[in-house]
């Protein structure tokens, strides 16, 4: 018999590499950025973007929700009144005016995401109007990626309708679990029904990718349970599925500590849940992209995976190689030519900011030689589950072993110690450092080892979510 790679995993495995780790969004992660990279540095580079055929893409965040999930981990607020969406978009229709003055022509735009908070909690009107103000500074490129983040609970079929009618052309629905006792402990109020006829009326609207967002590790879900619900969402079959553990972070998270811990799946309970629905994906004709991600192998995300053309910036895995993105909204992160740039974080001062003519950066960072070098260590494990080191030396002109001797030497260590079917990862020299099946499976602990700022964090309480 055929053993995969979940069967190689035991509880002290588990024990070893449950920890908790960043998800490789950005590396550095953002607890790195500080205040000294500022508006001046953002406006430089806004400007410096070089103009003709390369592109940009752009991540708007709409920071309002009707209710707050239990879960949640997102930069959100609650919101009753209209009026202040209305005053949000006039900001950001004023901030997108803002970088229009430092570009010295539209610049083609690759790839548009709006997520939140609740983008689709936006009355149609306001959606409506920030697209046109987006249409007017960049030139939209017929092939863009257009892509939203939907609460099926929140979204009726008449705006997806909407949606498609605007130019949205990718959809993703935060099912989280088919068990309504689980999103009712999450304090999630979609209907399975209405989640089925989102998913209906995308289809039927022209959306070429409809994808879905599970969560493992919430509580009150068992295995049984859980189960239940990758079978329904095989037979929905969404071209792509983001299959999330849970990060329960009550100490950052206010809105967690009315999830009782109790509730919580031990850790080996969660991986078996991250295990059959791997092993049930991959039945059913889906291939895993990097850590979390599962498409059809006819999506090109699969095929961009398969040949080894995969990318992975701040929304997640991407086909789509622009180099450089711009962050609009209340806490939206953008990267230019080399640095990082946080908008404020809270409605009133970014609102303040872009009101009196200042772009609203809080923060950022701006990479050194070192952390480009590290950054593509983990781009490439993150995405491929491999380096390949005769590749990477001549494109950093380093010396592979030298540089990250240290990093090799504890990945080296690890195999010596692992039982035989354990390894993380193959280490021989001169050849690929390549992930093994298992070493997929903790892909975030092995780019641990080459995050240098890890290596000075001692915290009292973990600032990440766990790897399991
Ligand atoms: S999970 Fe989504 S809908 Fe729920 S509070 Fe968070 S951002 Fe809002």
């Amino acid at each position: 018999m055929n053993m995969r790679a979940t069967d190689y995993i035991t509880p002290e495995l588990l024990a070893r590499y449950d920890k908790p780790g960043p998800r490789y969004t950005s590396y550095p992660t953002a607890l790195e950025f500080h205040e000294g990279v500022d508006e001046t540095d953002y406006r430089q580079r806004l400007a410096r973007l070089p103009q003709g055929s390369e592109t940009v893409s752009i991540y708007v965040h709409i920071p309002f929700c009707k209710s707050r999930c239990h879960f949640c981990g997102c930069h959100t607020a609650l919101c009753r009144d209209t009026s202040e969406m209305d005053r949000y978009v006039d900001d950001l229709c004023t901030e997108i005016a803002l970088i229009q003055n430092q570009l010295q022509d539209p610049m083609p735009l690759s790839a548009v995401h709006f997520g939140g908070g609740t983008p689709t909690y936006l009355p149609d009107a306001q959606m409506g109007r920030i697209f046109e103000k987006l249409h007017r500074t960049f030139d939209v490129q017929p092939s863009a990626e257009v892509s939203i983040e939907v609460n099926p609970a929140v979204t009726s079929v008449a705006q997806v309708s909407f949606l498609s009618s605007l130019g949205f052309n990718r959809i993703s629905l935060g099912v989280q679990d088919f068990d309504e006792r689980v999103l009712k402990a999450i304090g999630r109020r979609q209907t399975n029904a209405q989640t089925l006829g989102i998913i209906d009326a995308a289809r039927a609207t022209g959306f070429g990718s409809v994808n879905m967002d599970l969560i493992y590790g919430l509580p009150g879900q068992t295995r049984t349970g859980f189960d239940n619900t990758l079978k329904q969402v095989c037979a929905v079959r969404p071209d792509r599925i983001a299959l999330y553990s849970f990060a329960w972070i009550p100490w950052i998270r206010e809105n967690q500590k009315q999830i009782i811990e109790s509730d919580i799946p031990s850790r080996d309970d969660k991986f078996a849940f991250f295990a059959a629905a791997m092993n049930r994906f991959m039945q059913n004709g889906y291939l895993q992209i990097g850590m979390d991600h599962f498409a059809l192998k006819t999506d090109e995300l699969a095929r961009a995976a398969s040949e080894g053309t995969l990318f992975r910036n701040f929304m997640g895995y991407t086909v789509i190689k622009s180099k450089n993105s711009i962050g609009l909204g209340v806490s939206a992160i953008g990267y230019l030519d080399g640095a990082f740039f946080q908008n404020e974080k809270a409605n009133d001062a970014y609102g303040q900011l872009v009101q009196k003519g200042a772009l609203p950066i809080c923060k950022g960072l701006v990479l050194s030689d070192d952390d480009l070098i590290r950054a593509s260590v983990i781009t490439e494990l993150m995405c491929n589950f491999k380096v390949d080191i005769p590749e990477f030396e001549k494109k950093w002109q380093i010396r592979f072993d030298s540089y990250f001797s240290e990093e090799m030497a504890m990945l080296a260590a690890q195999r010596d110690d692992a039982r035989q079917g354990h390894e993380l990862a193959f280490t021989e020299a001169d050849e690929p450092l390549m992930l093994t099946d298992v070493g997929r499976l903790f892909v975030r602990n092995v780019c641990m080892l080459f995050d240098r700022y890890l290596k000075d964090k001692v915290e009292s309480r973990p600032l990440f979510s766990r790897t399991v």
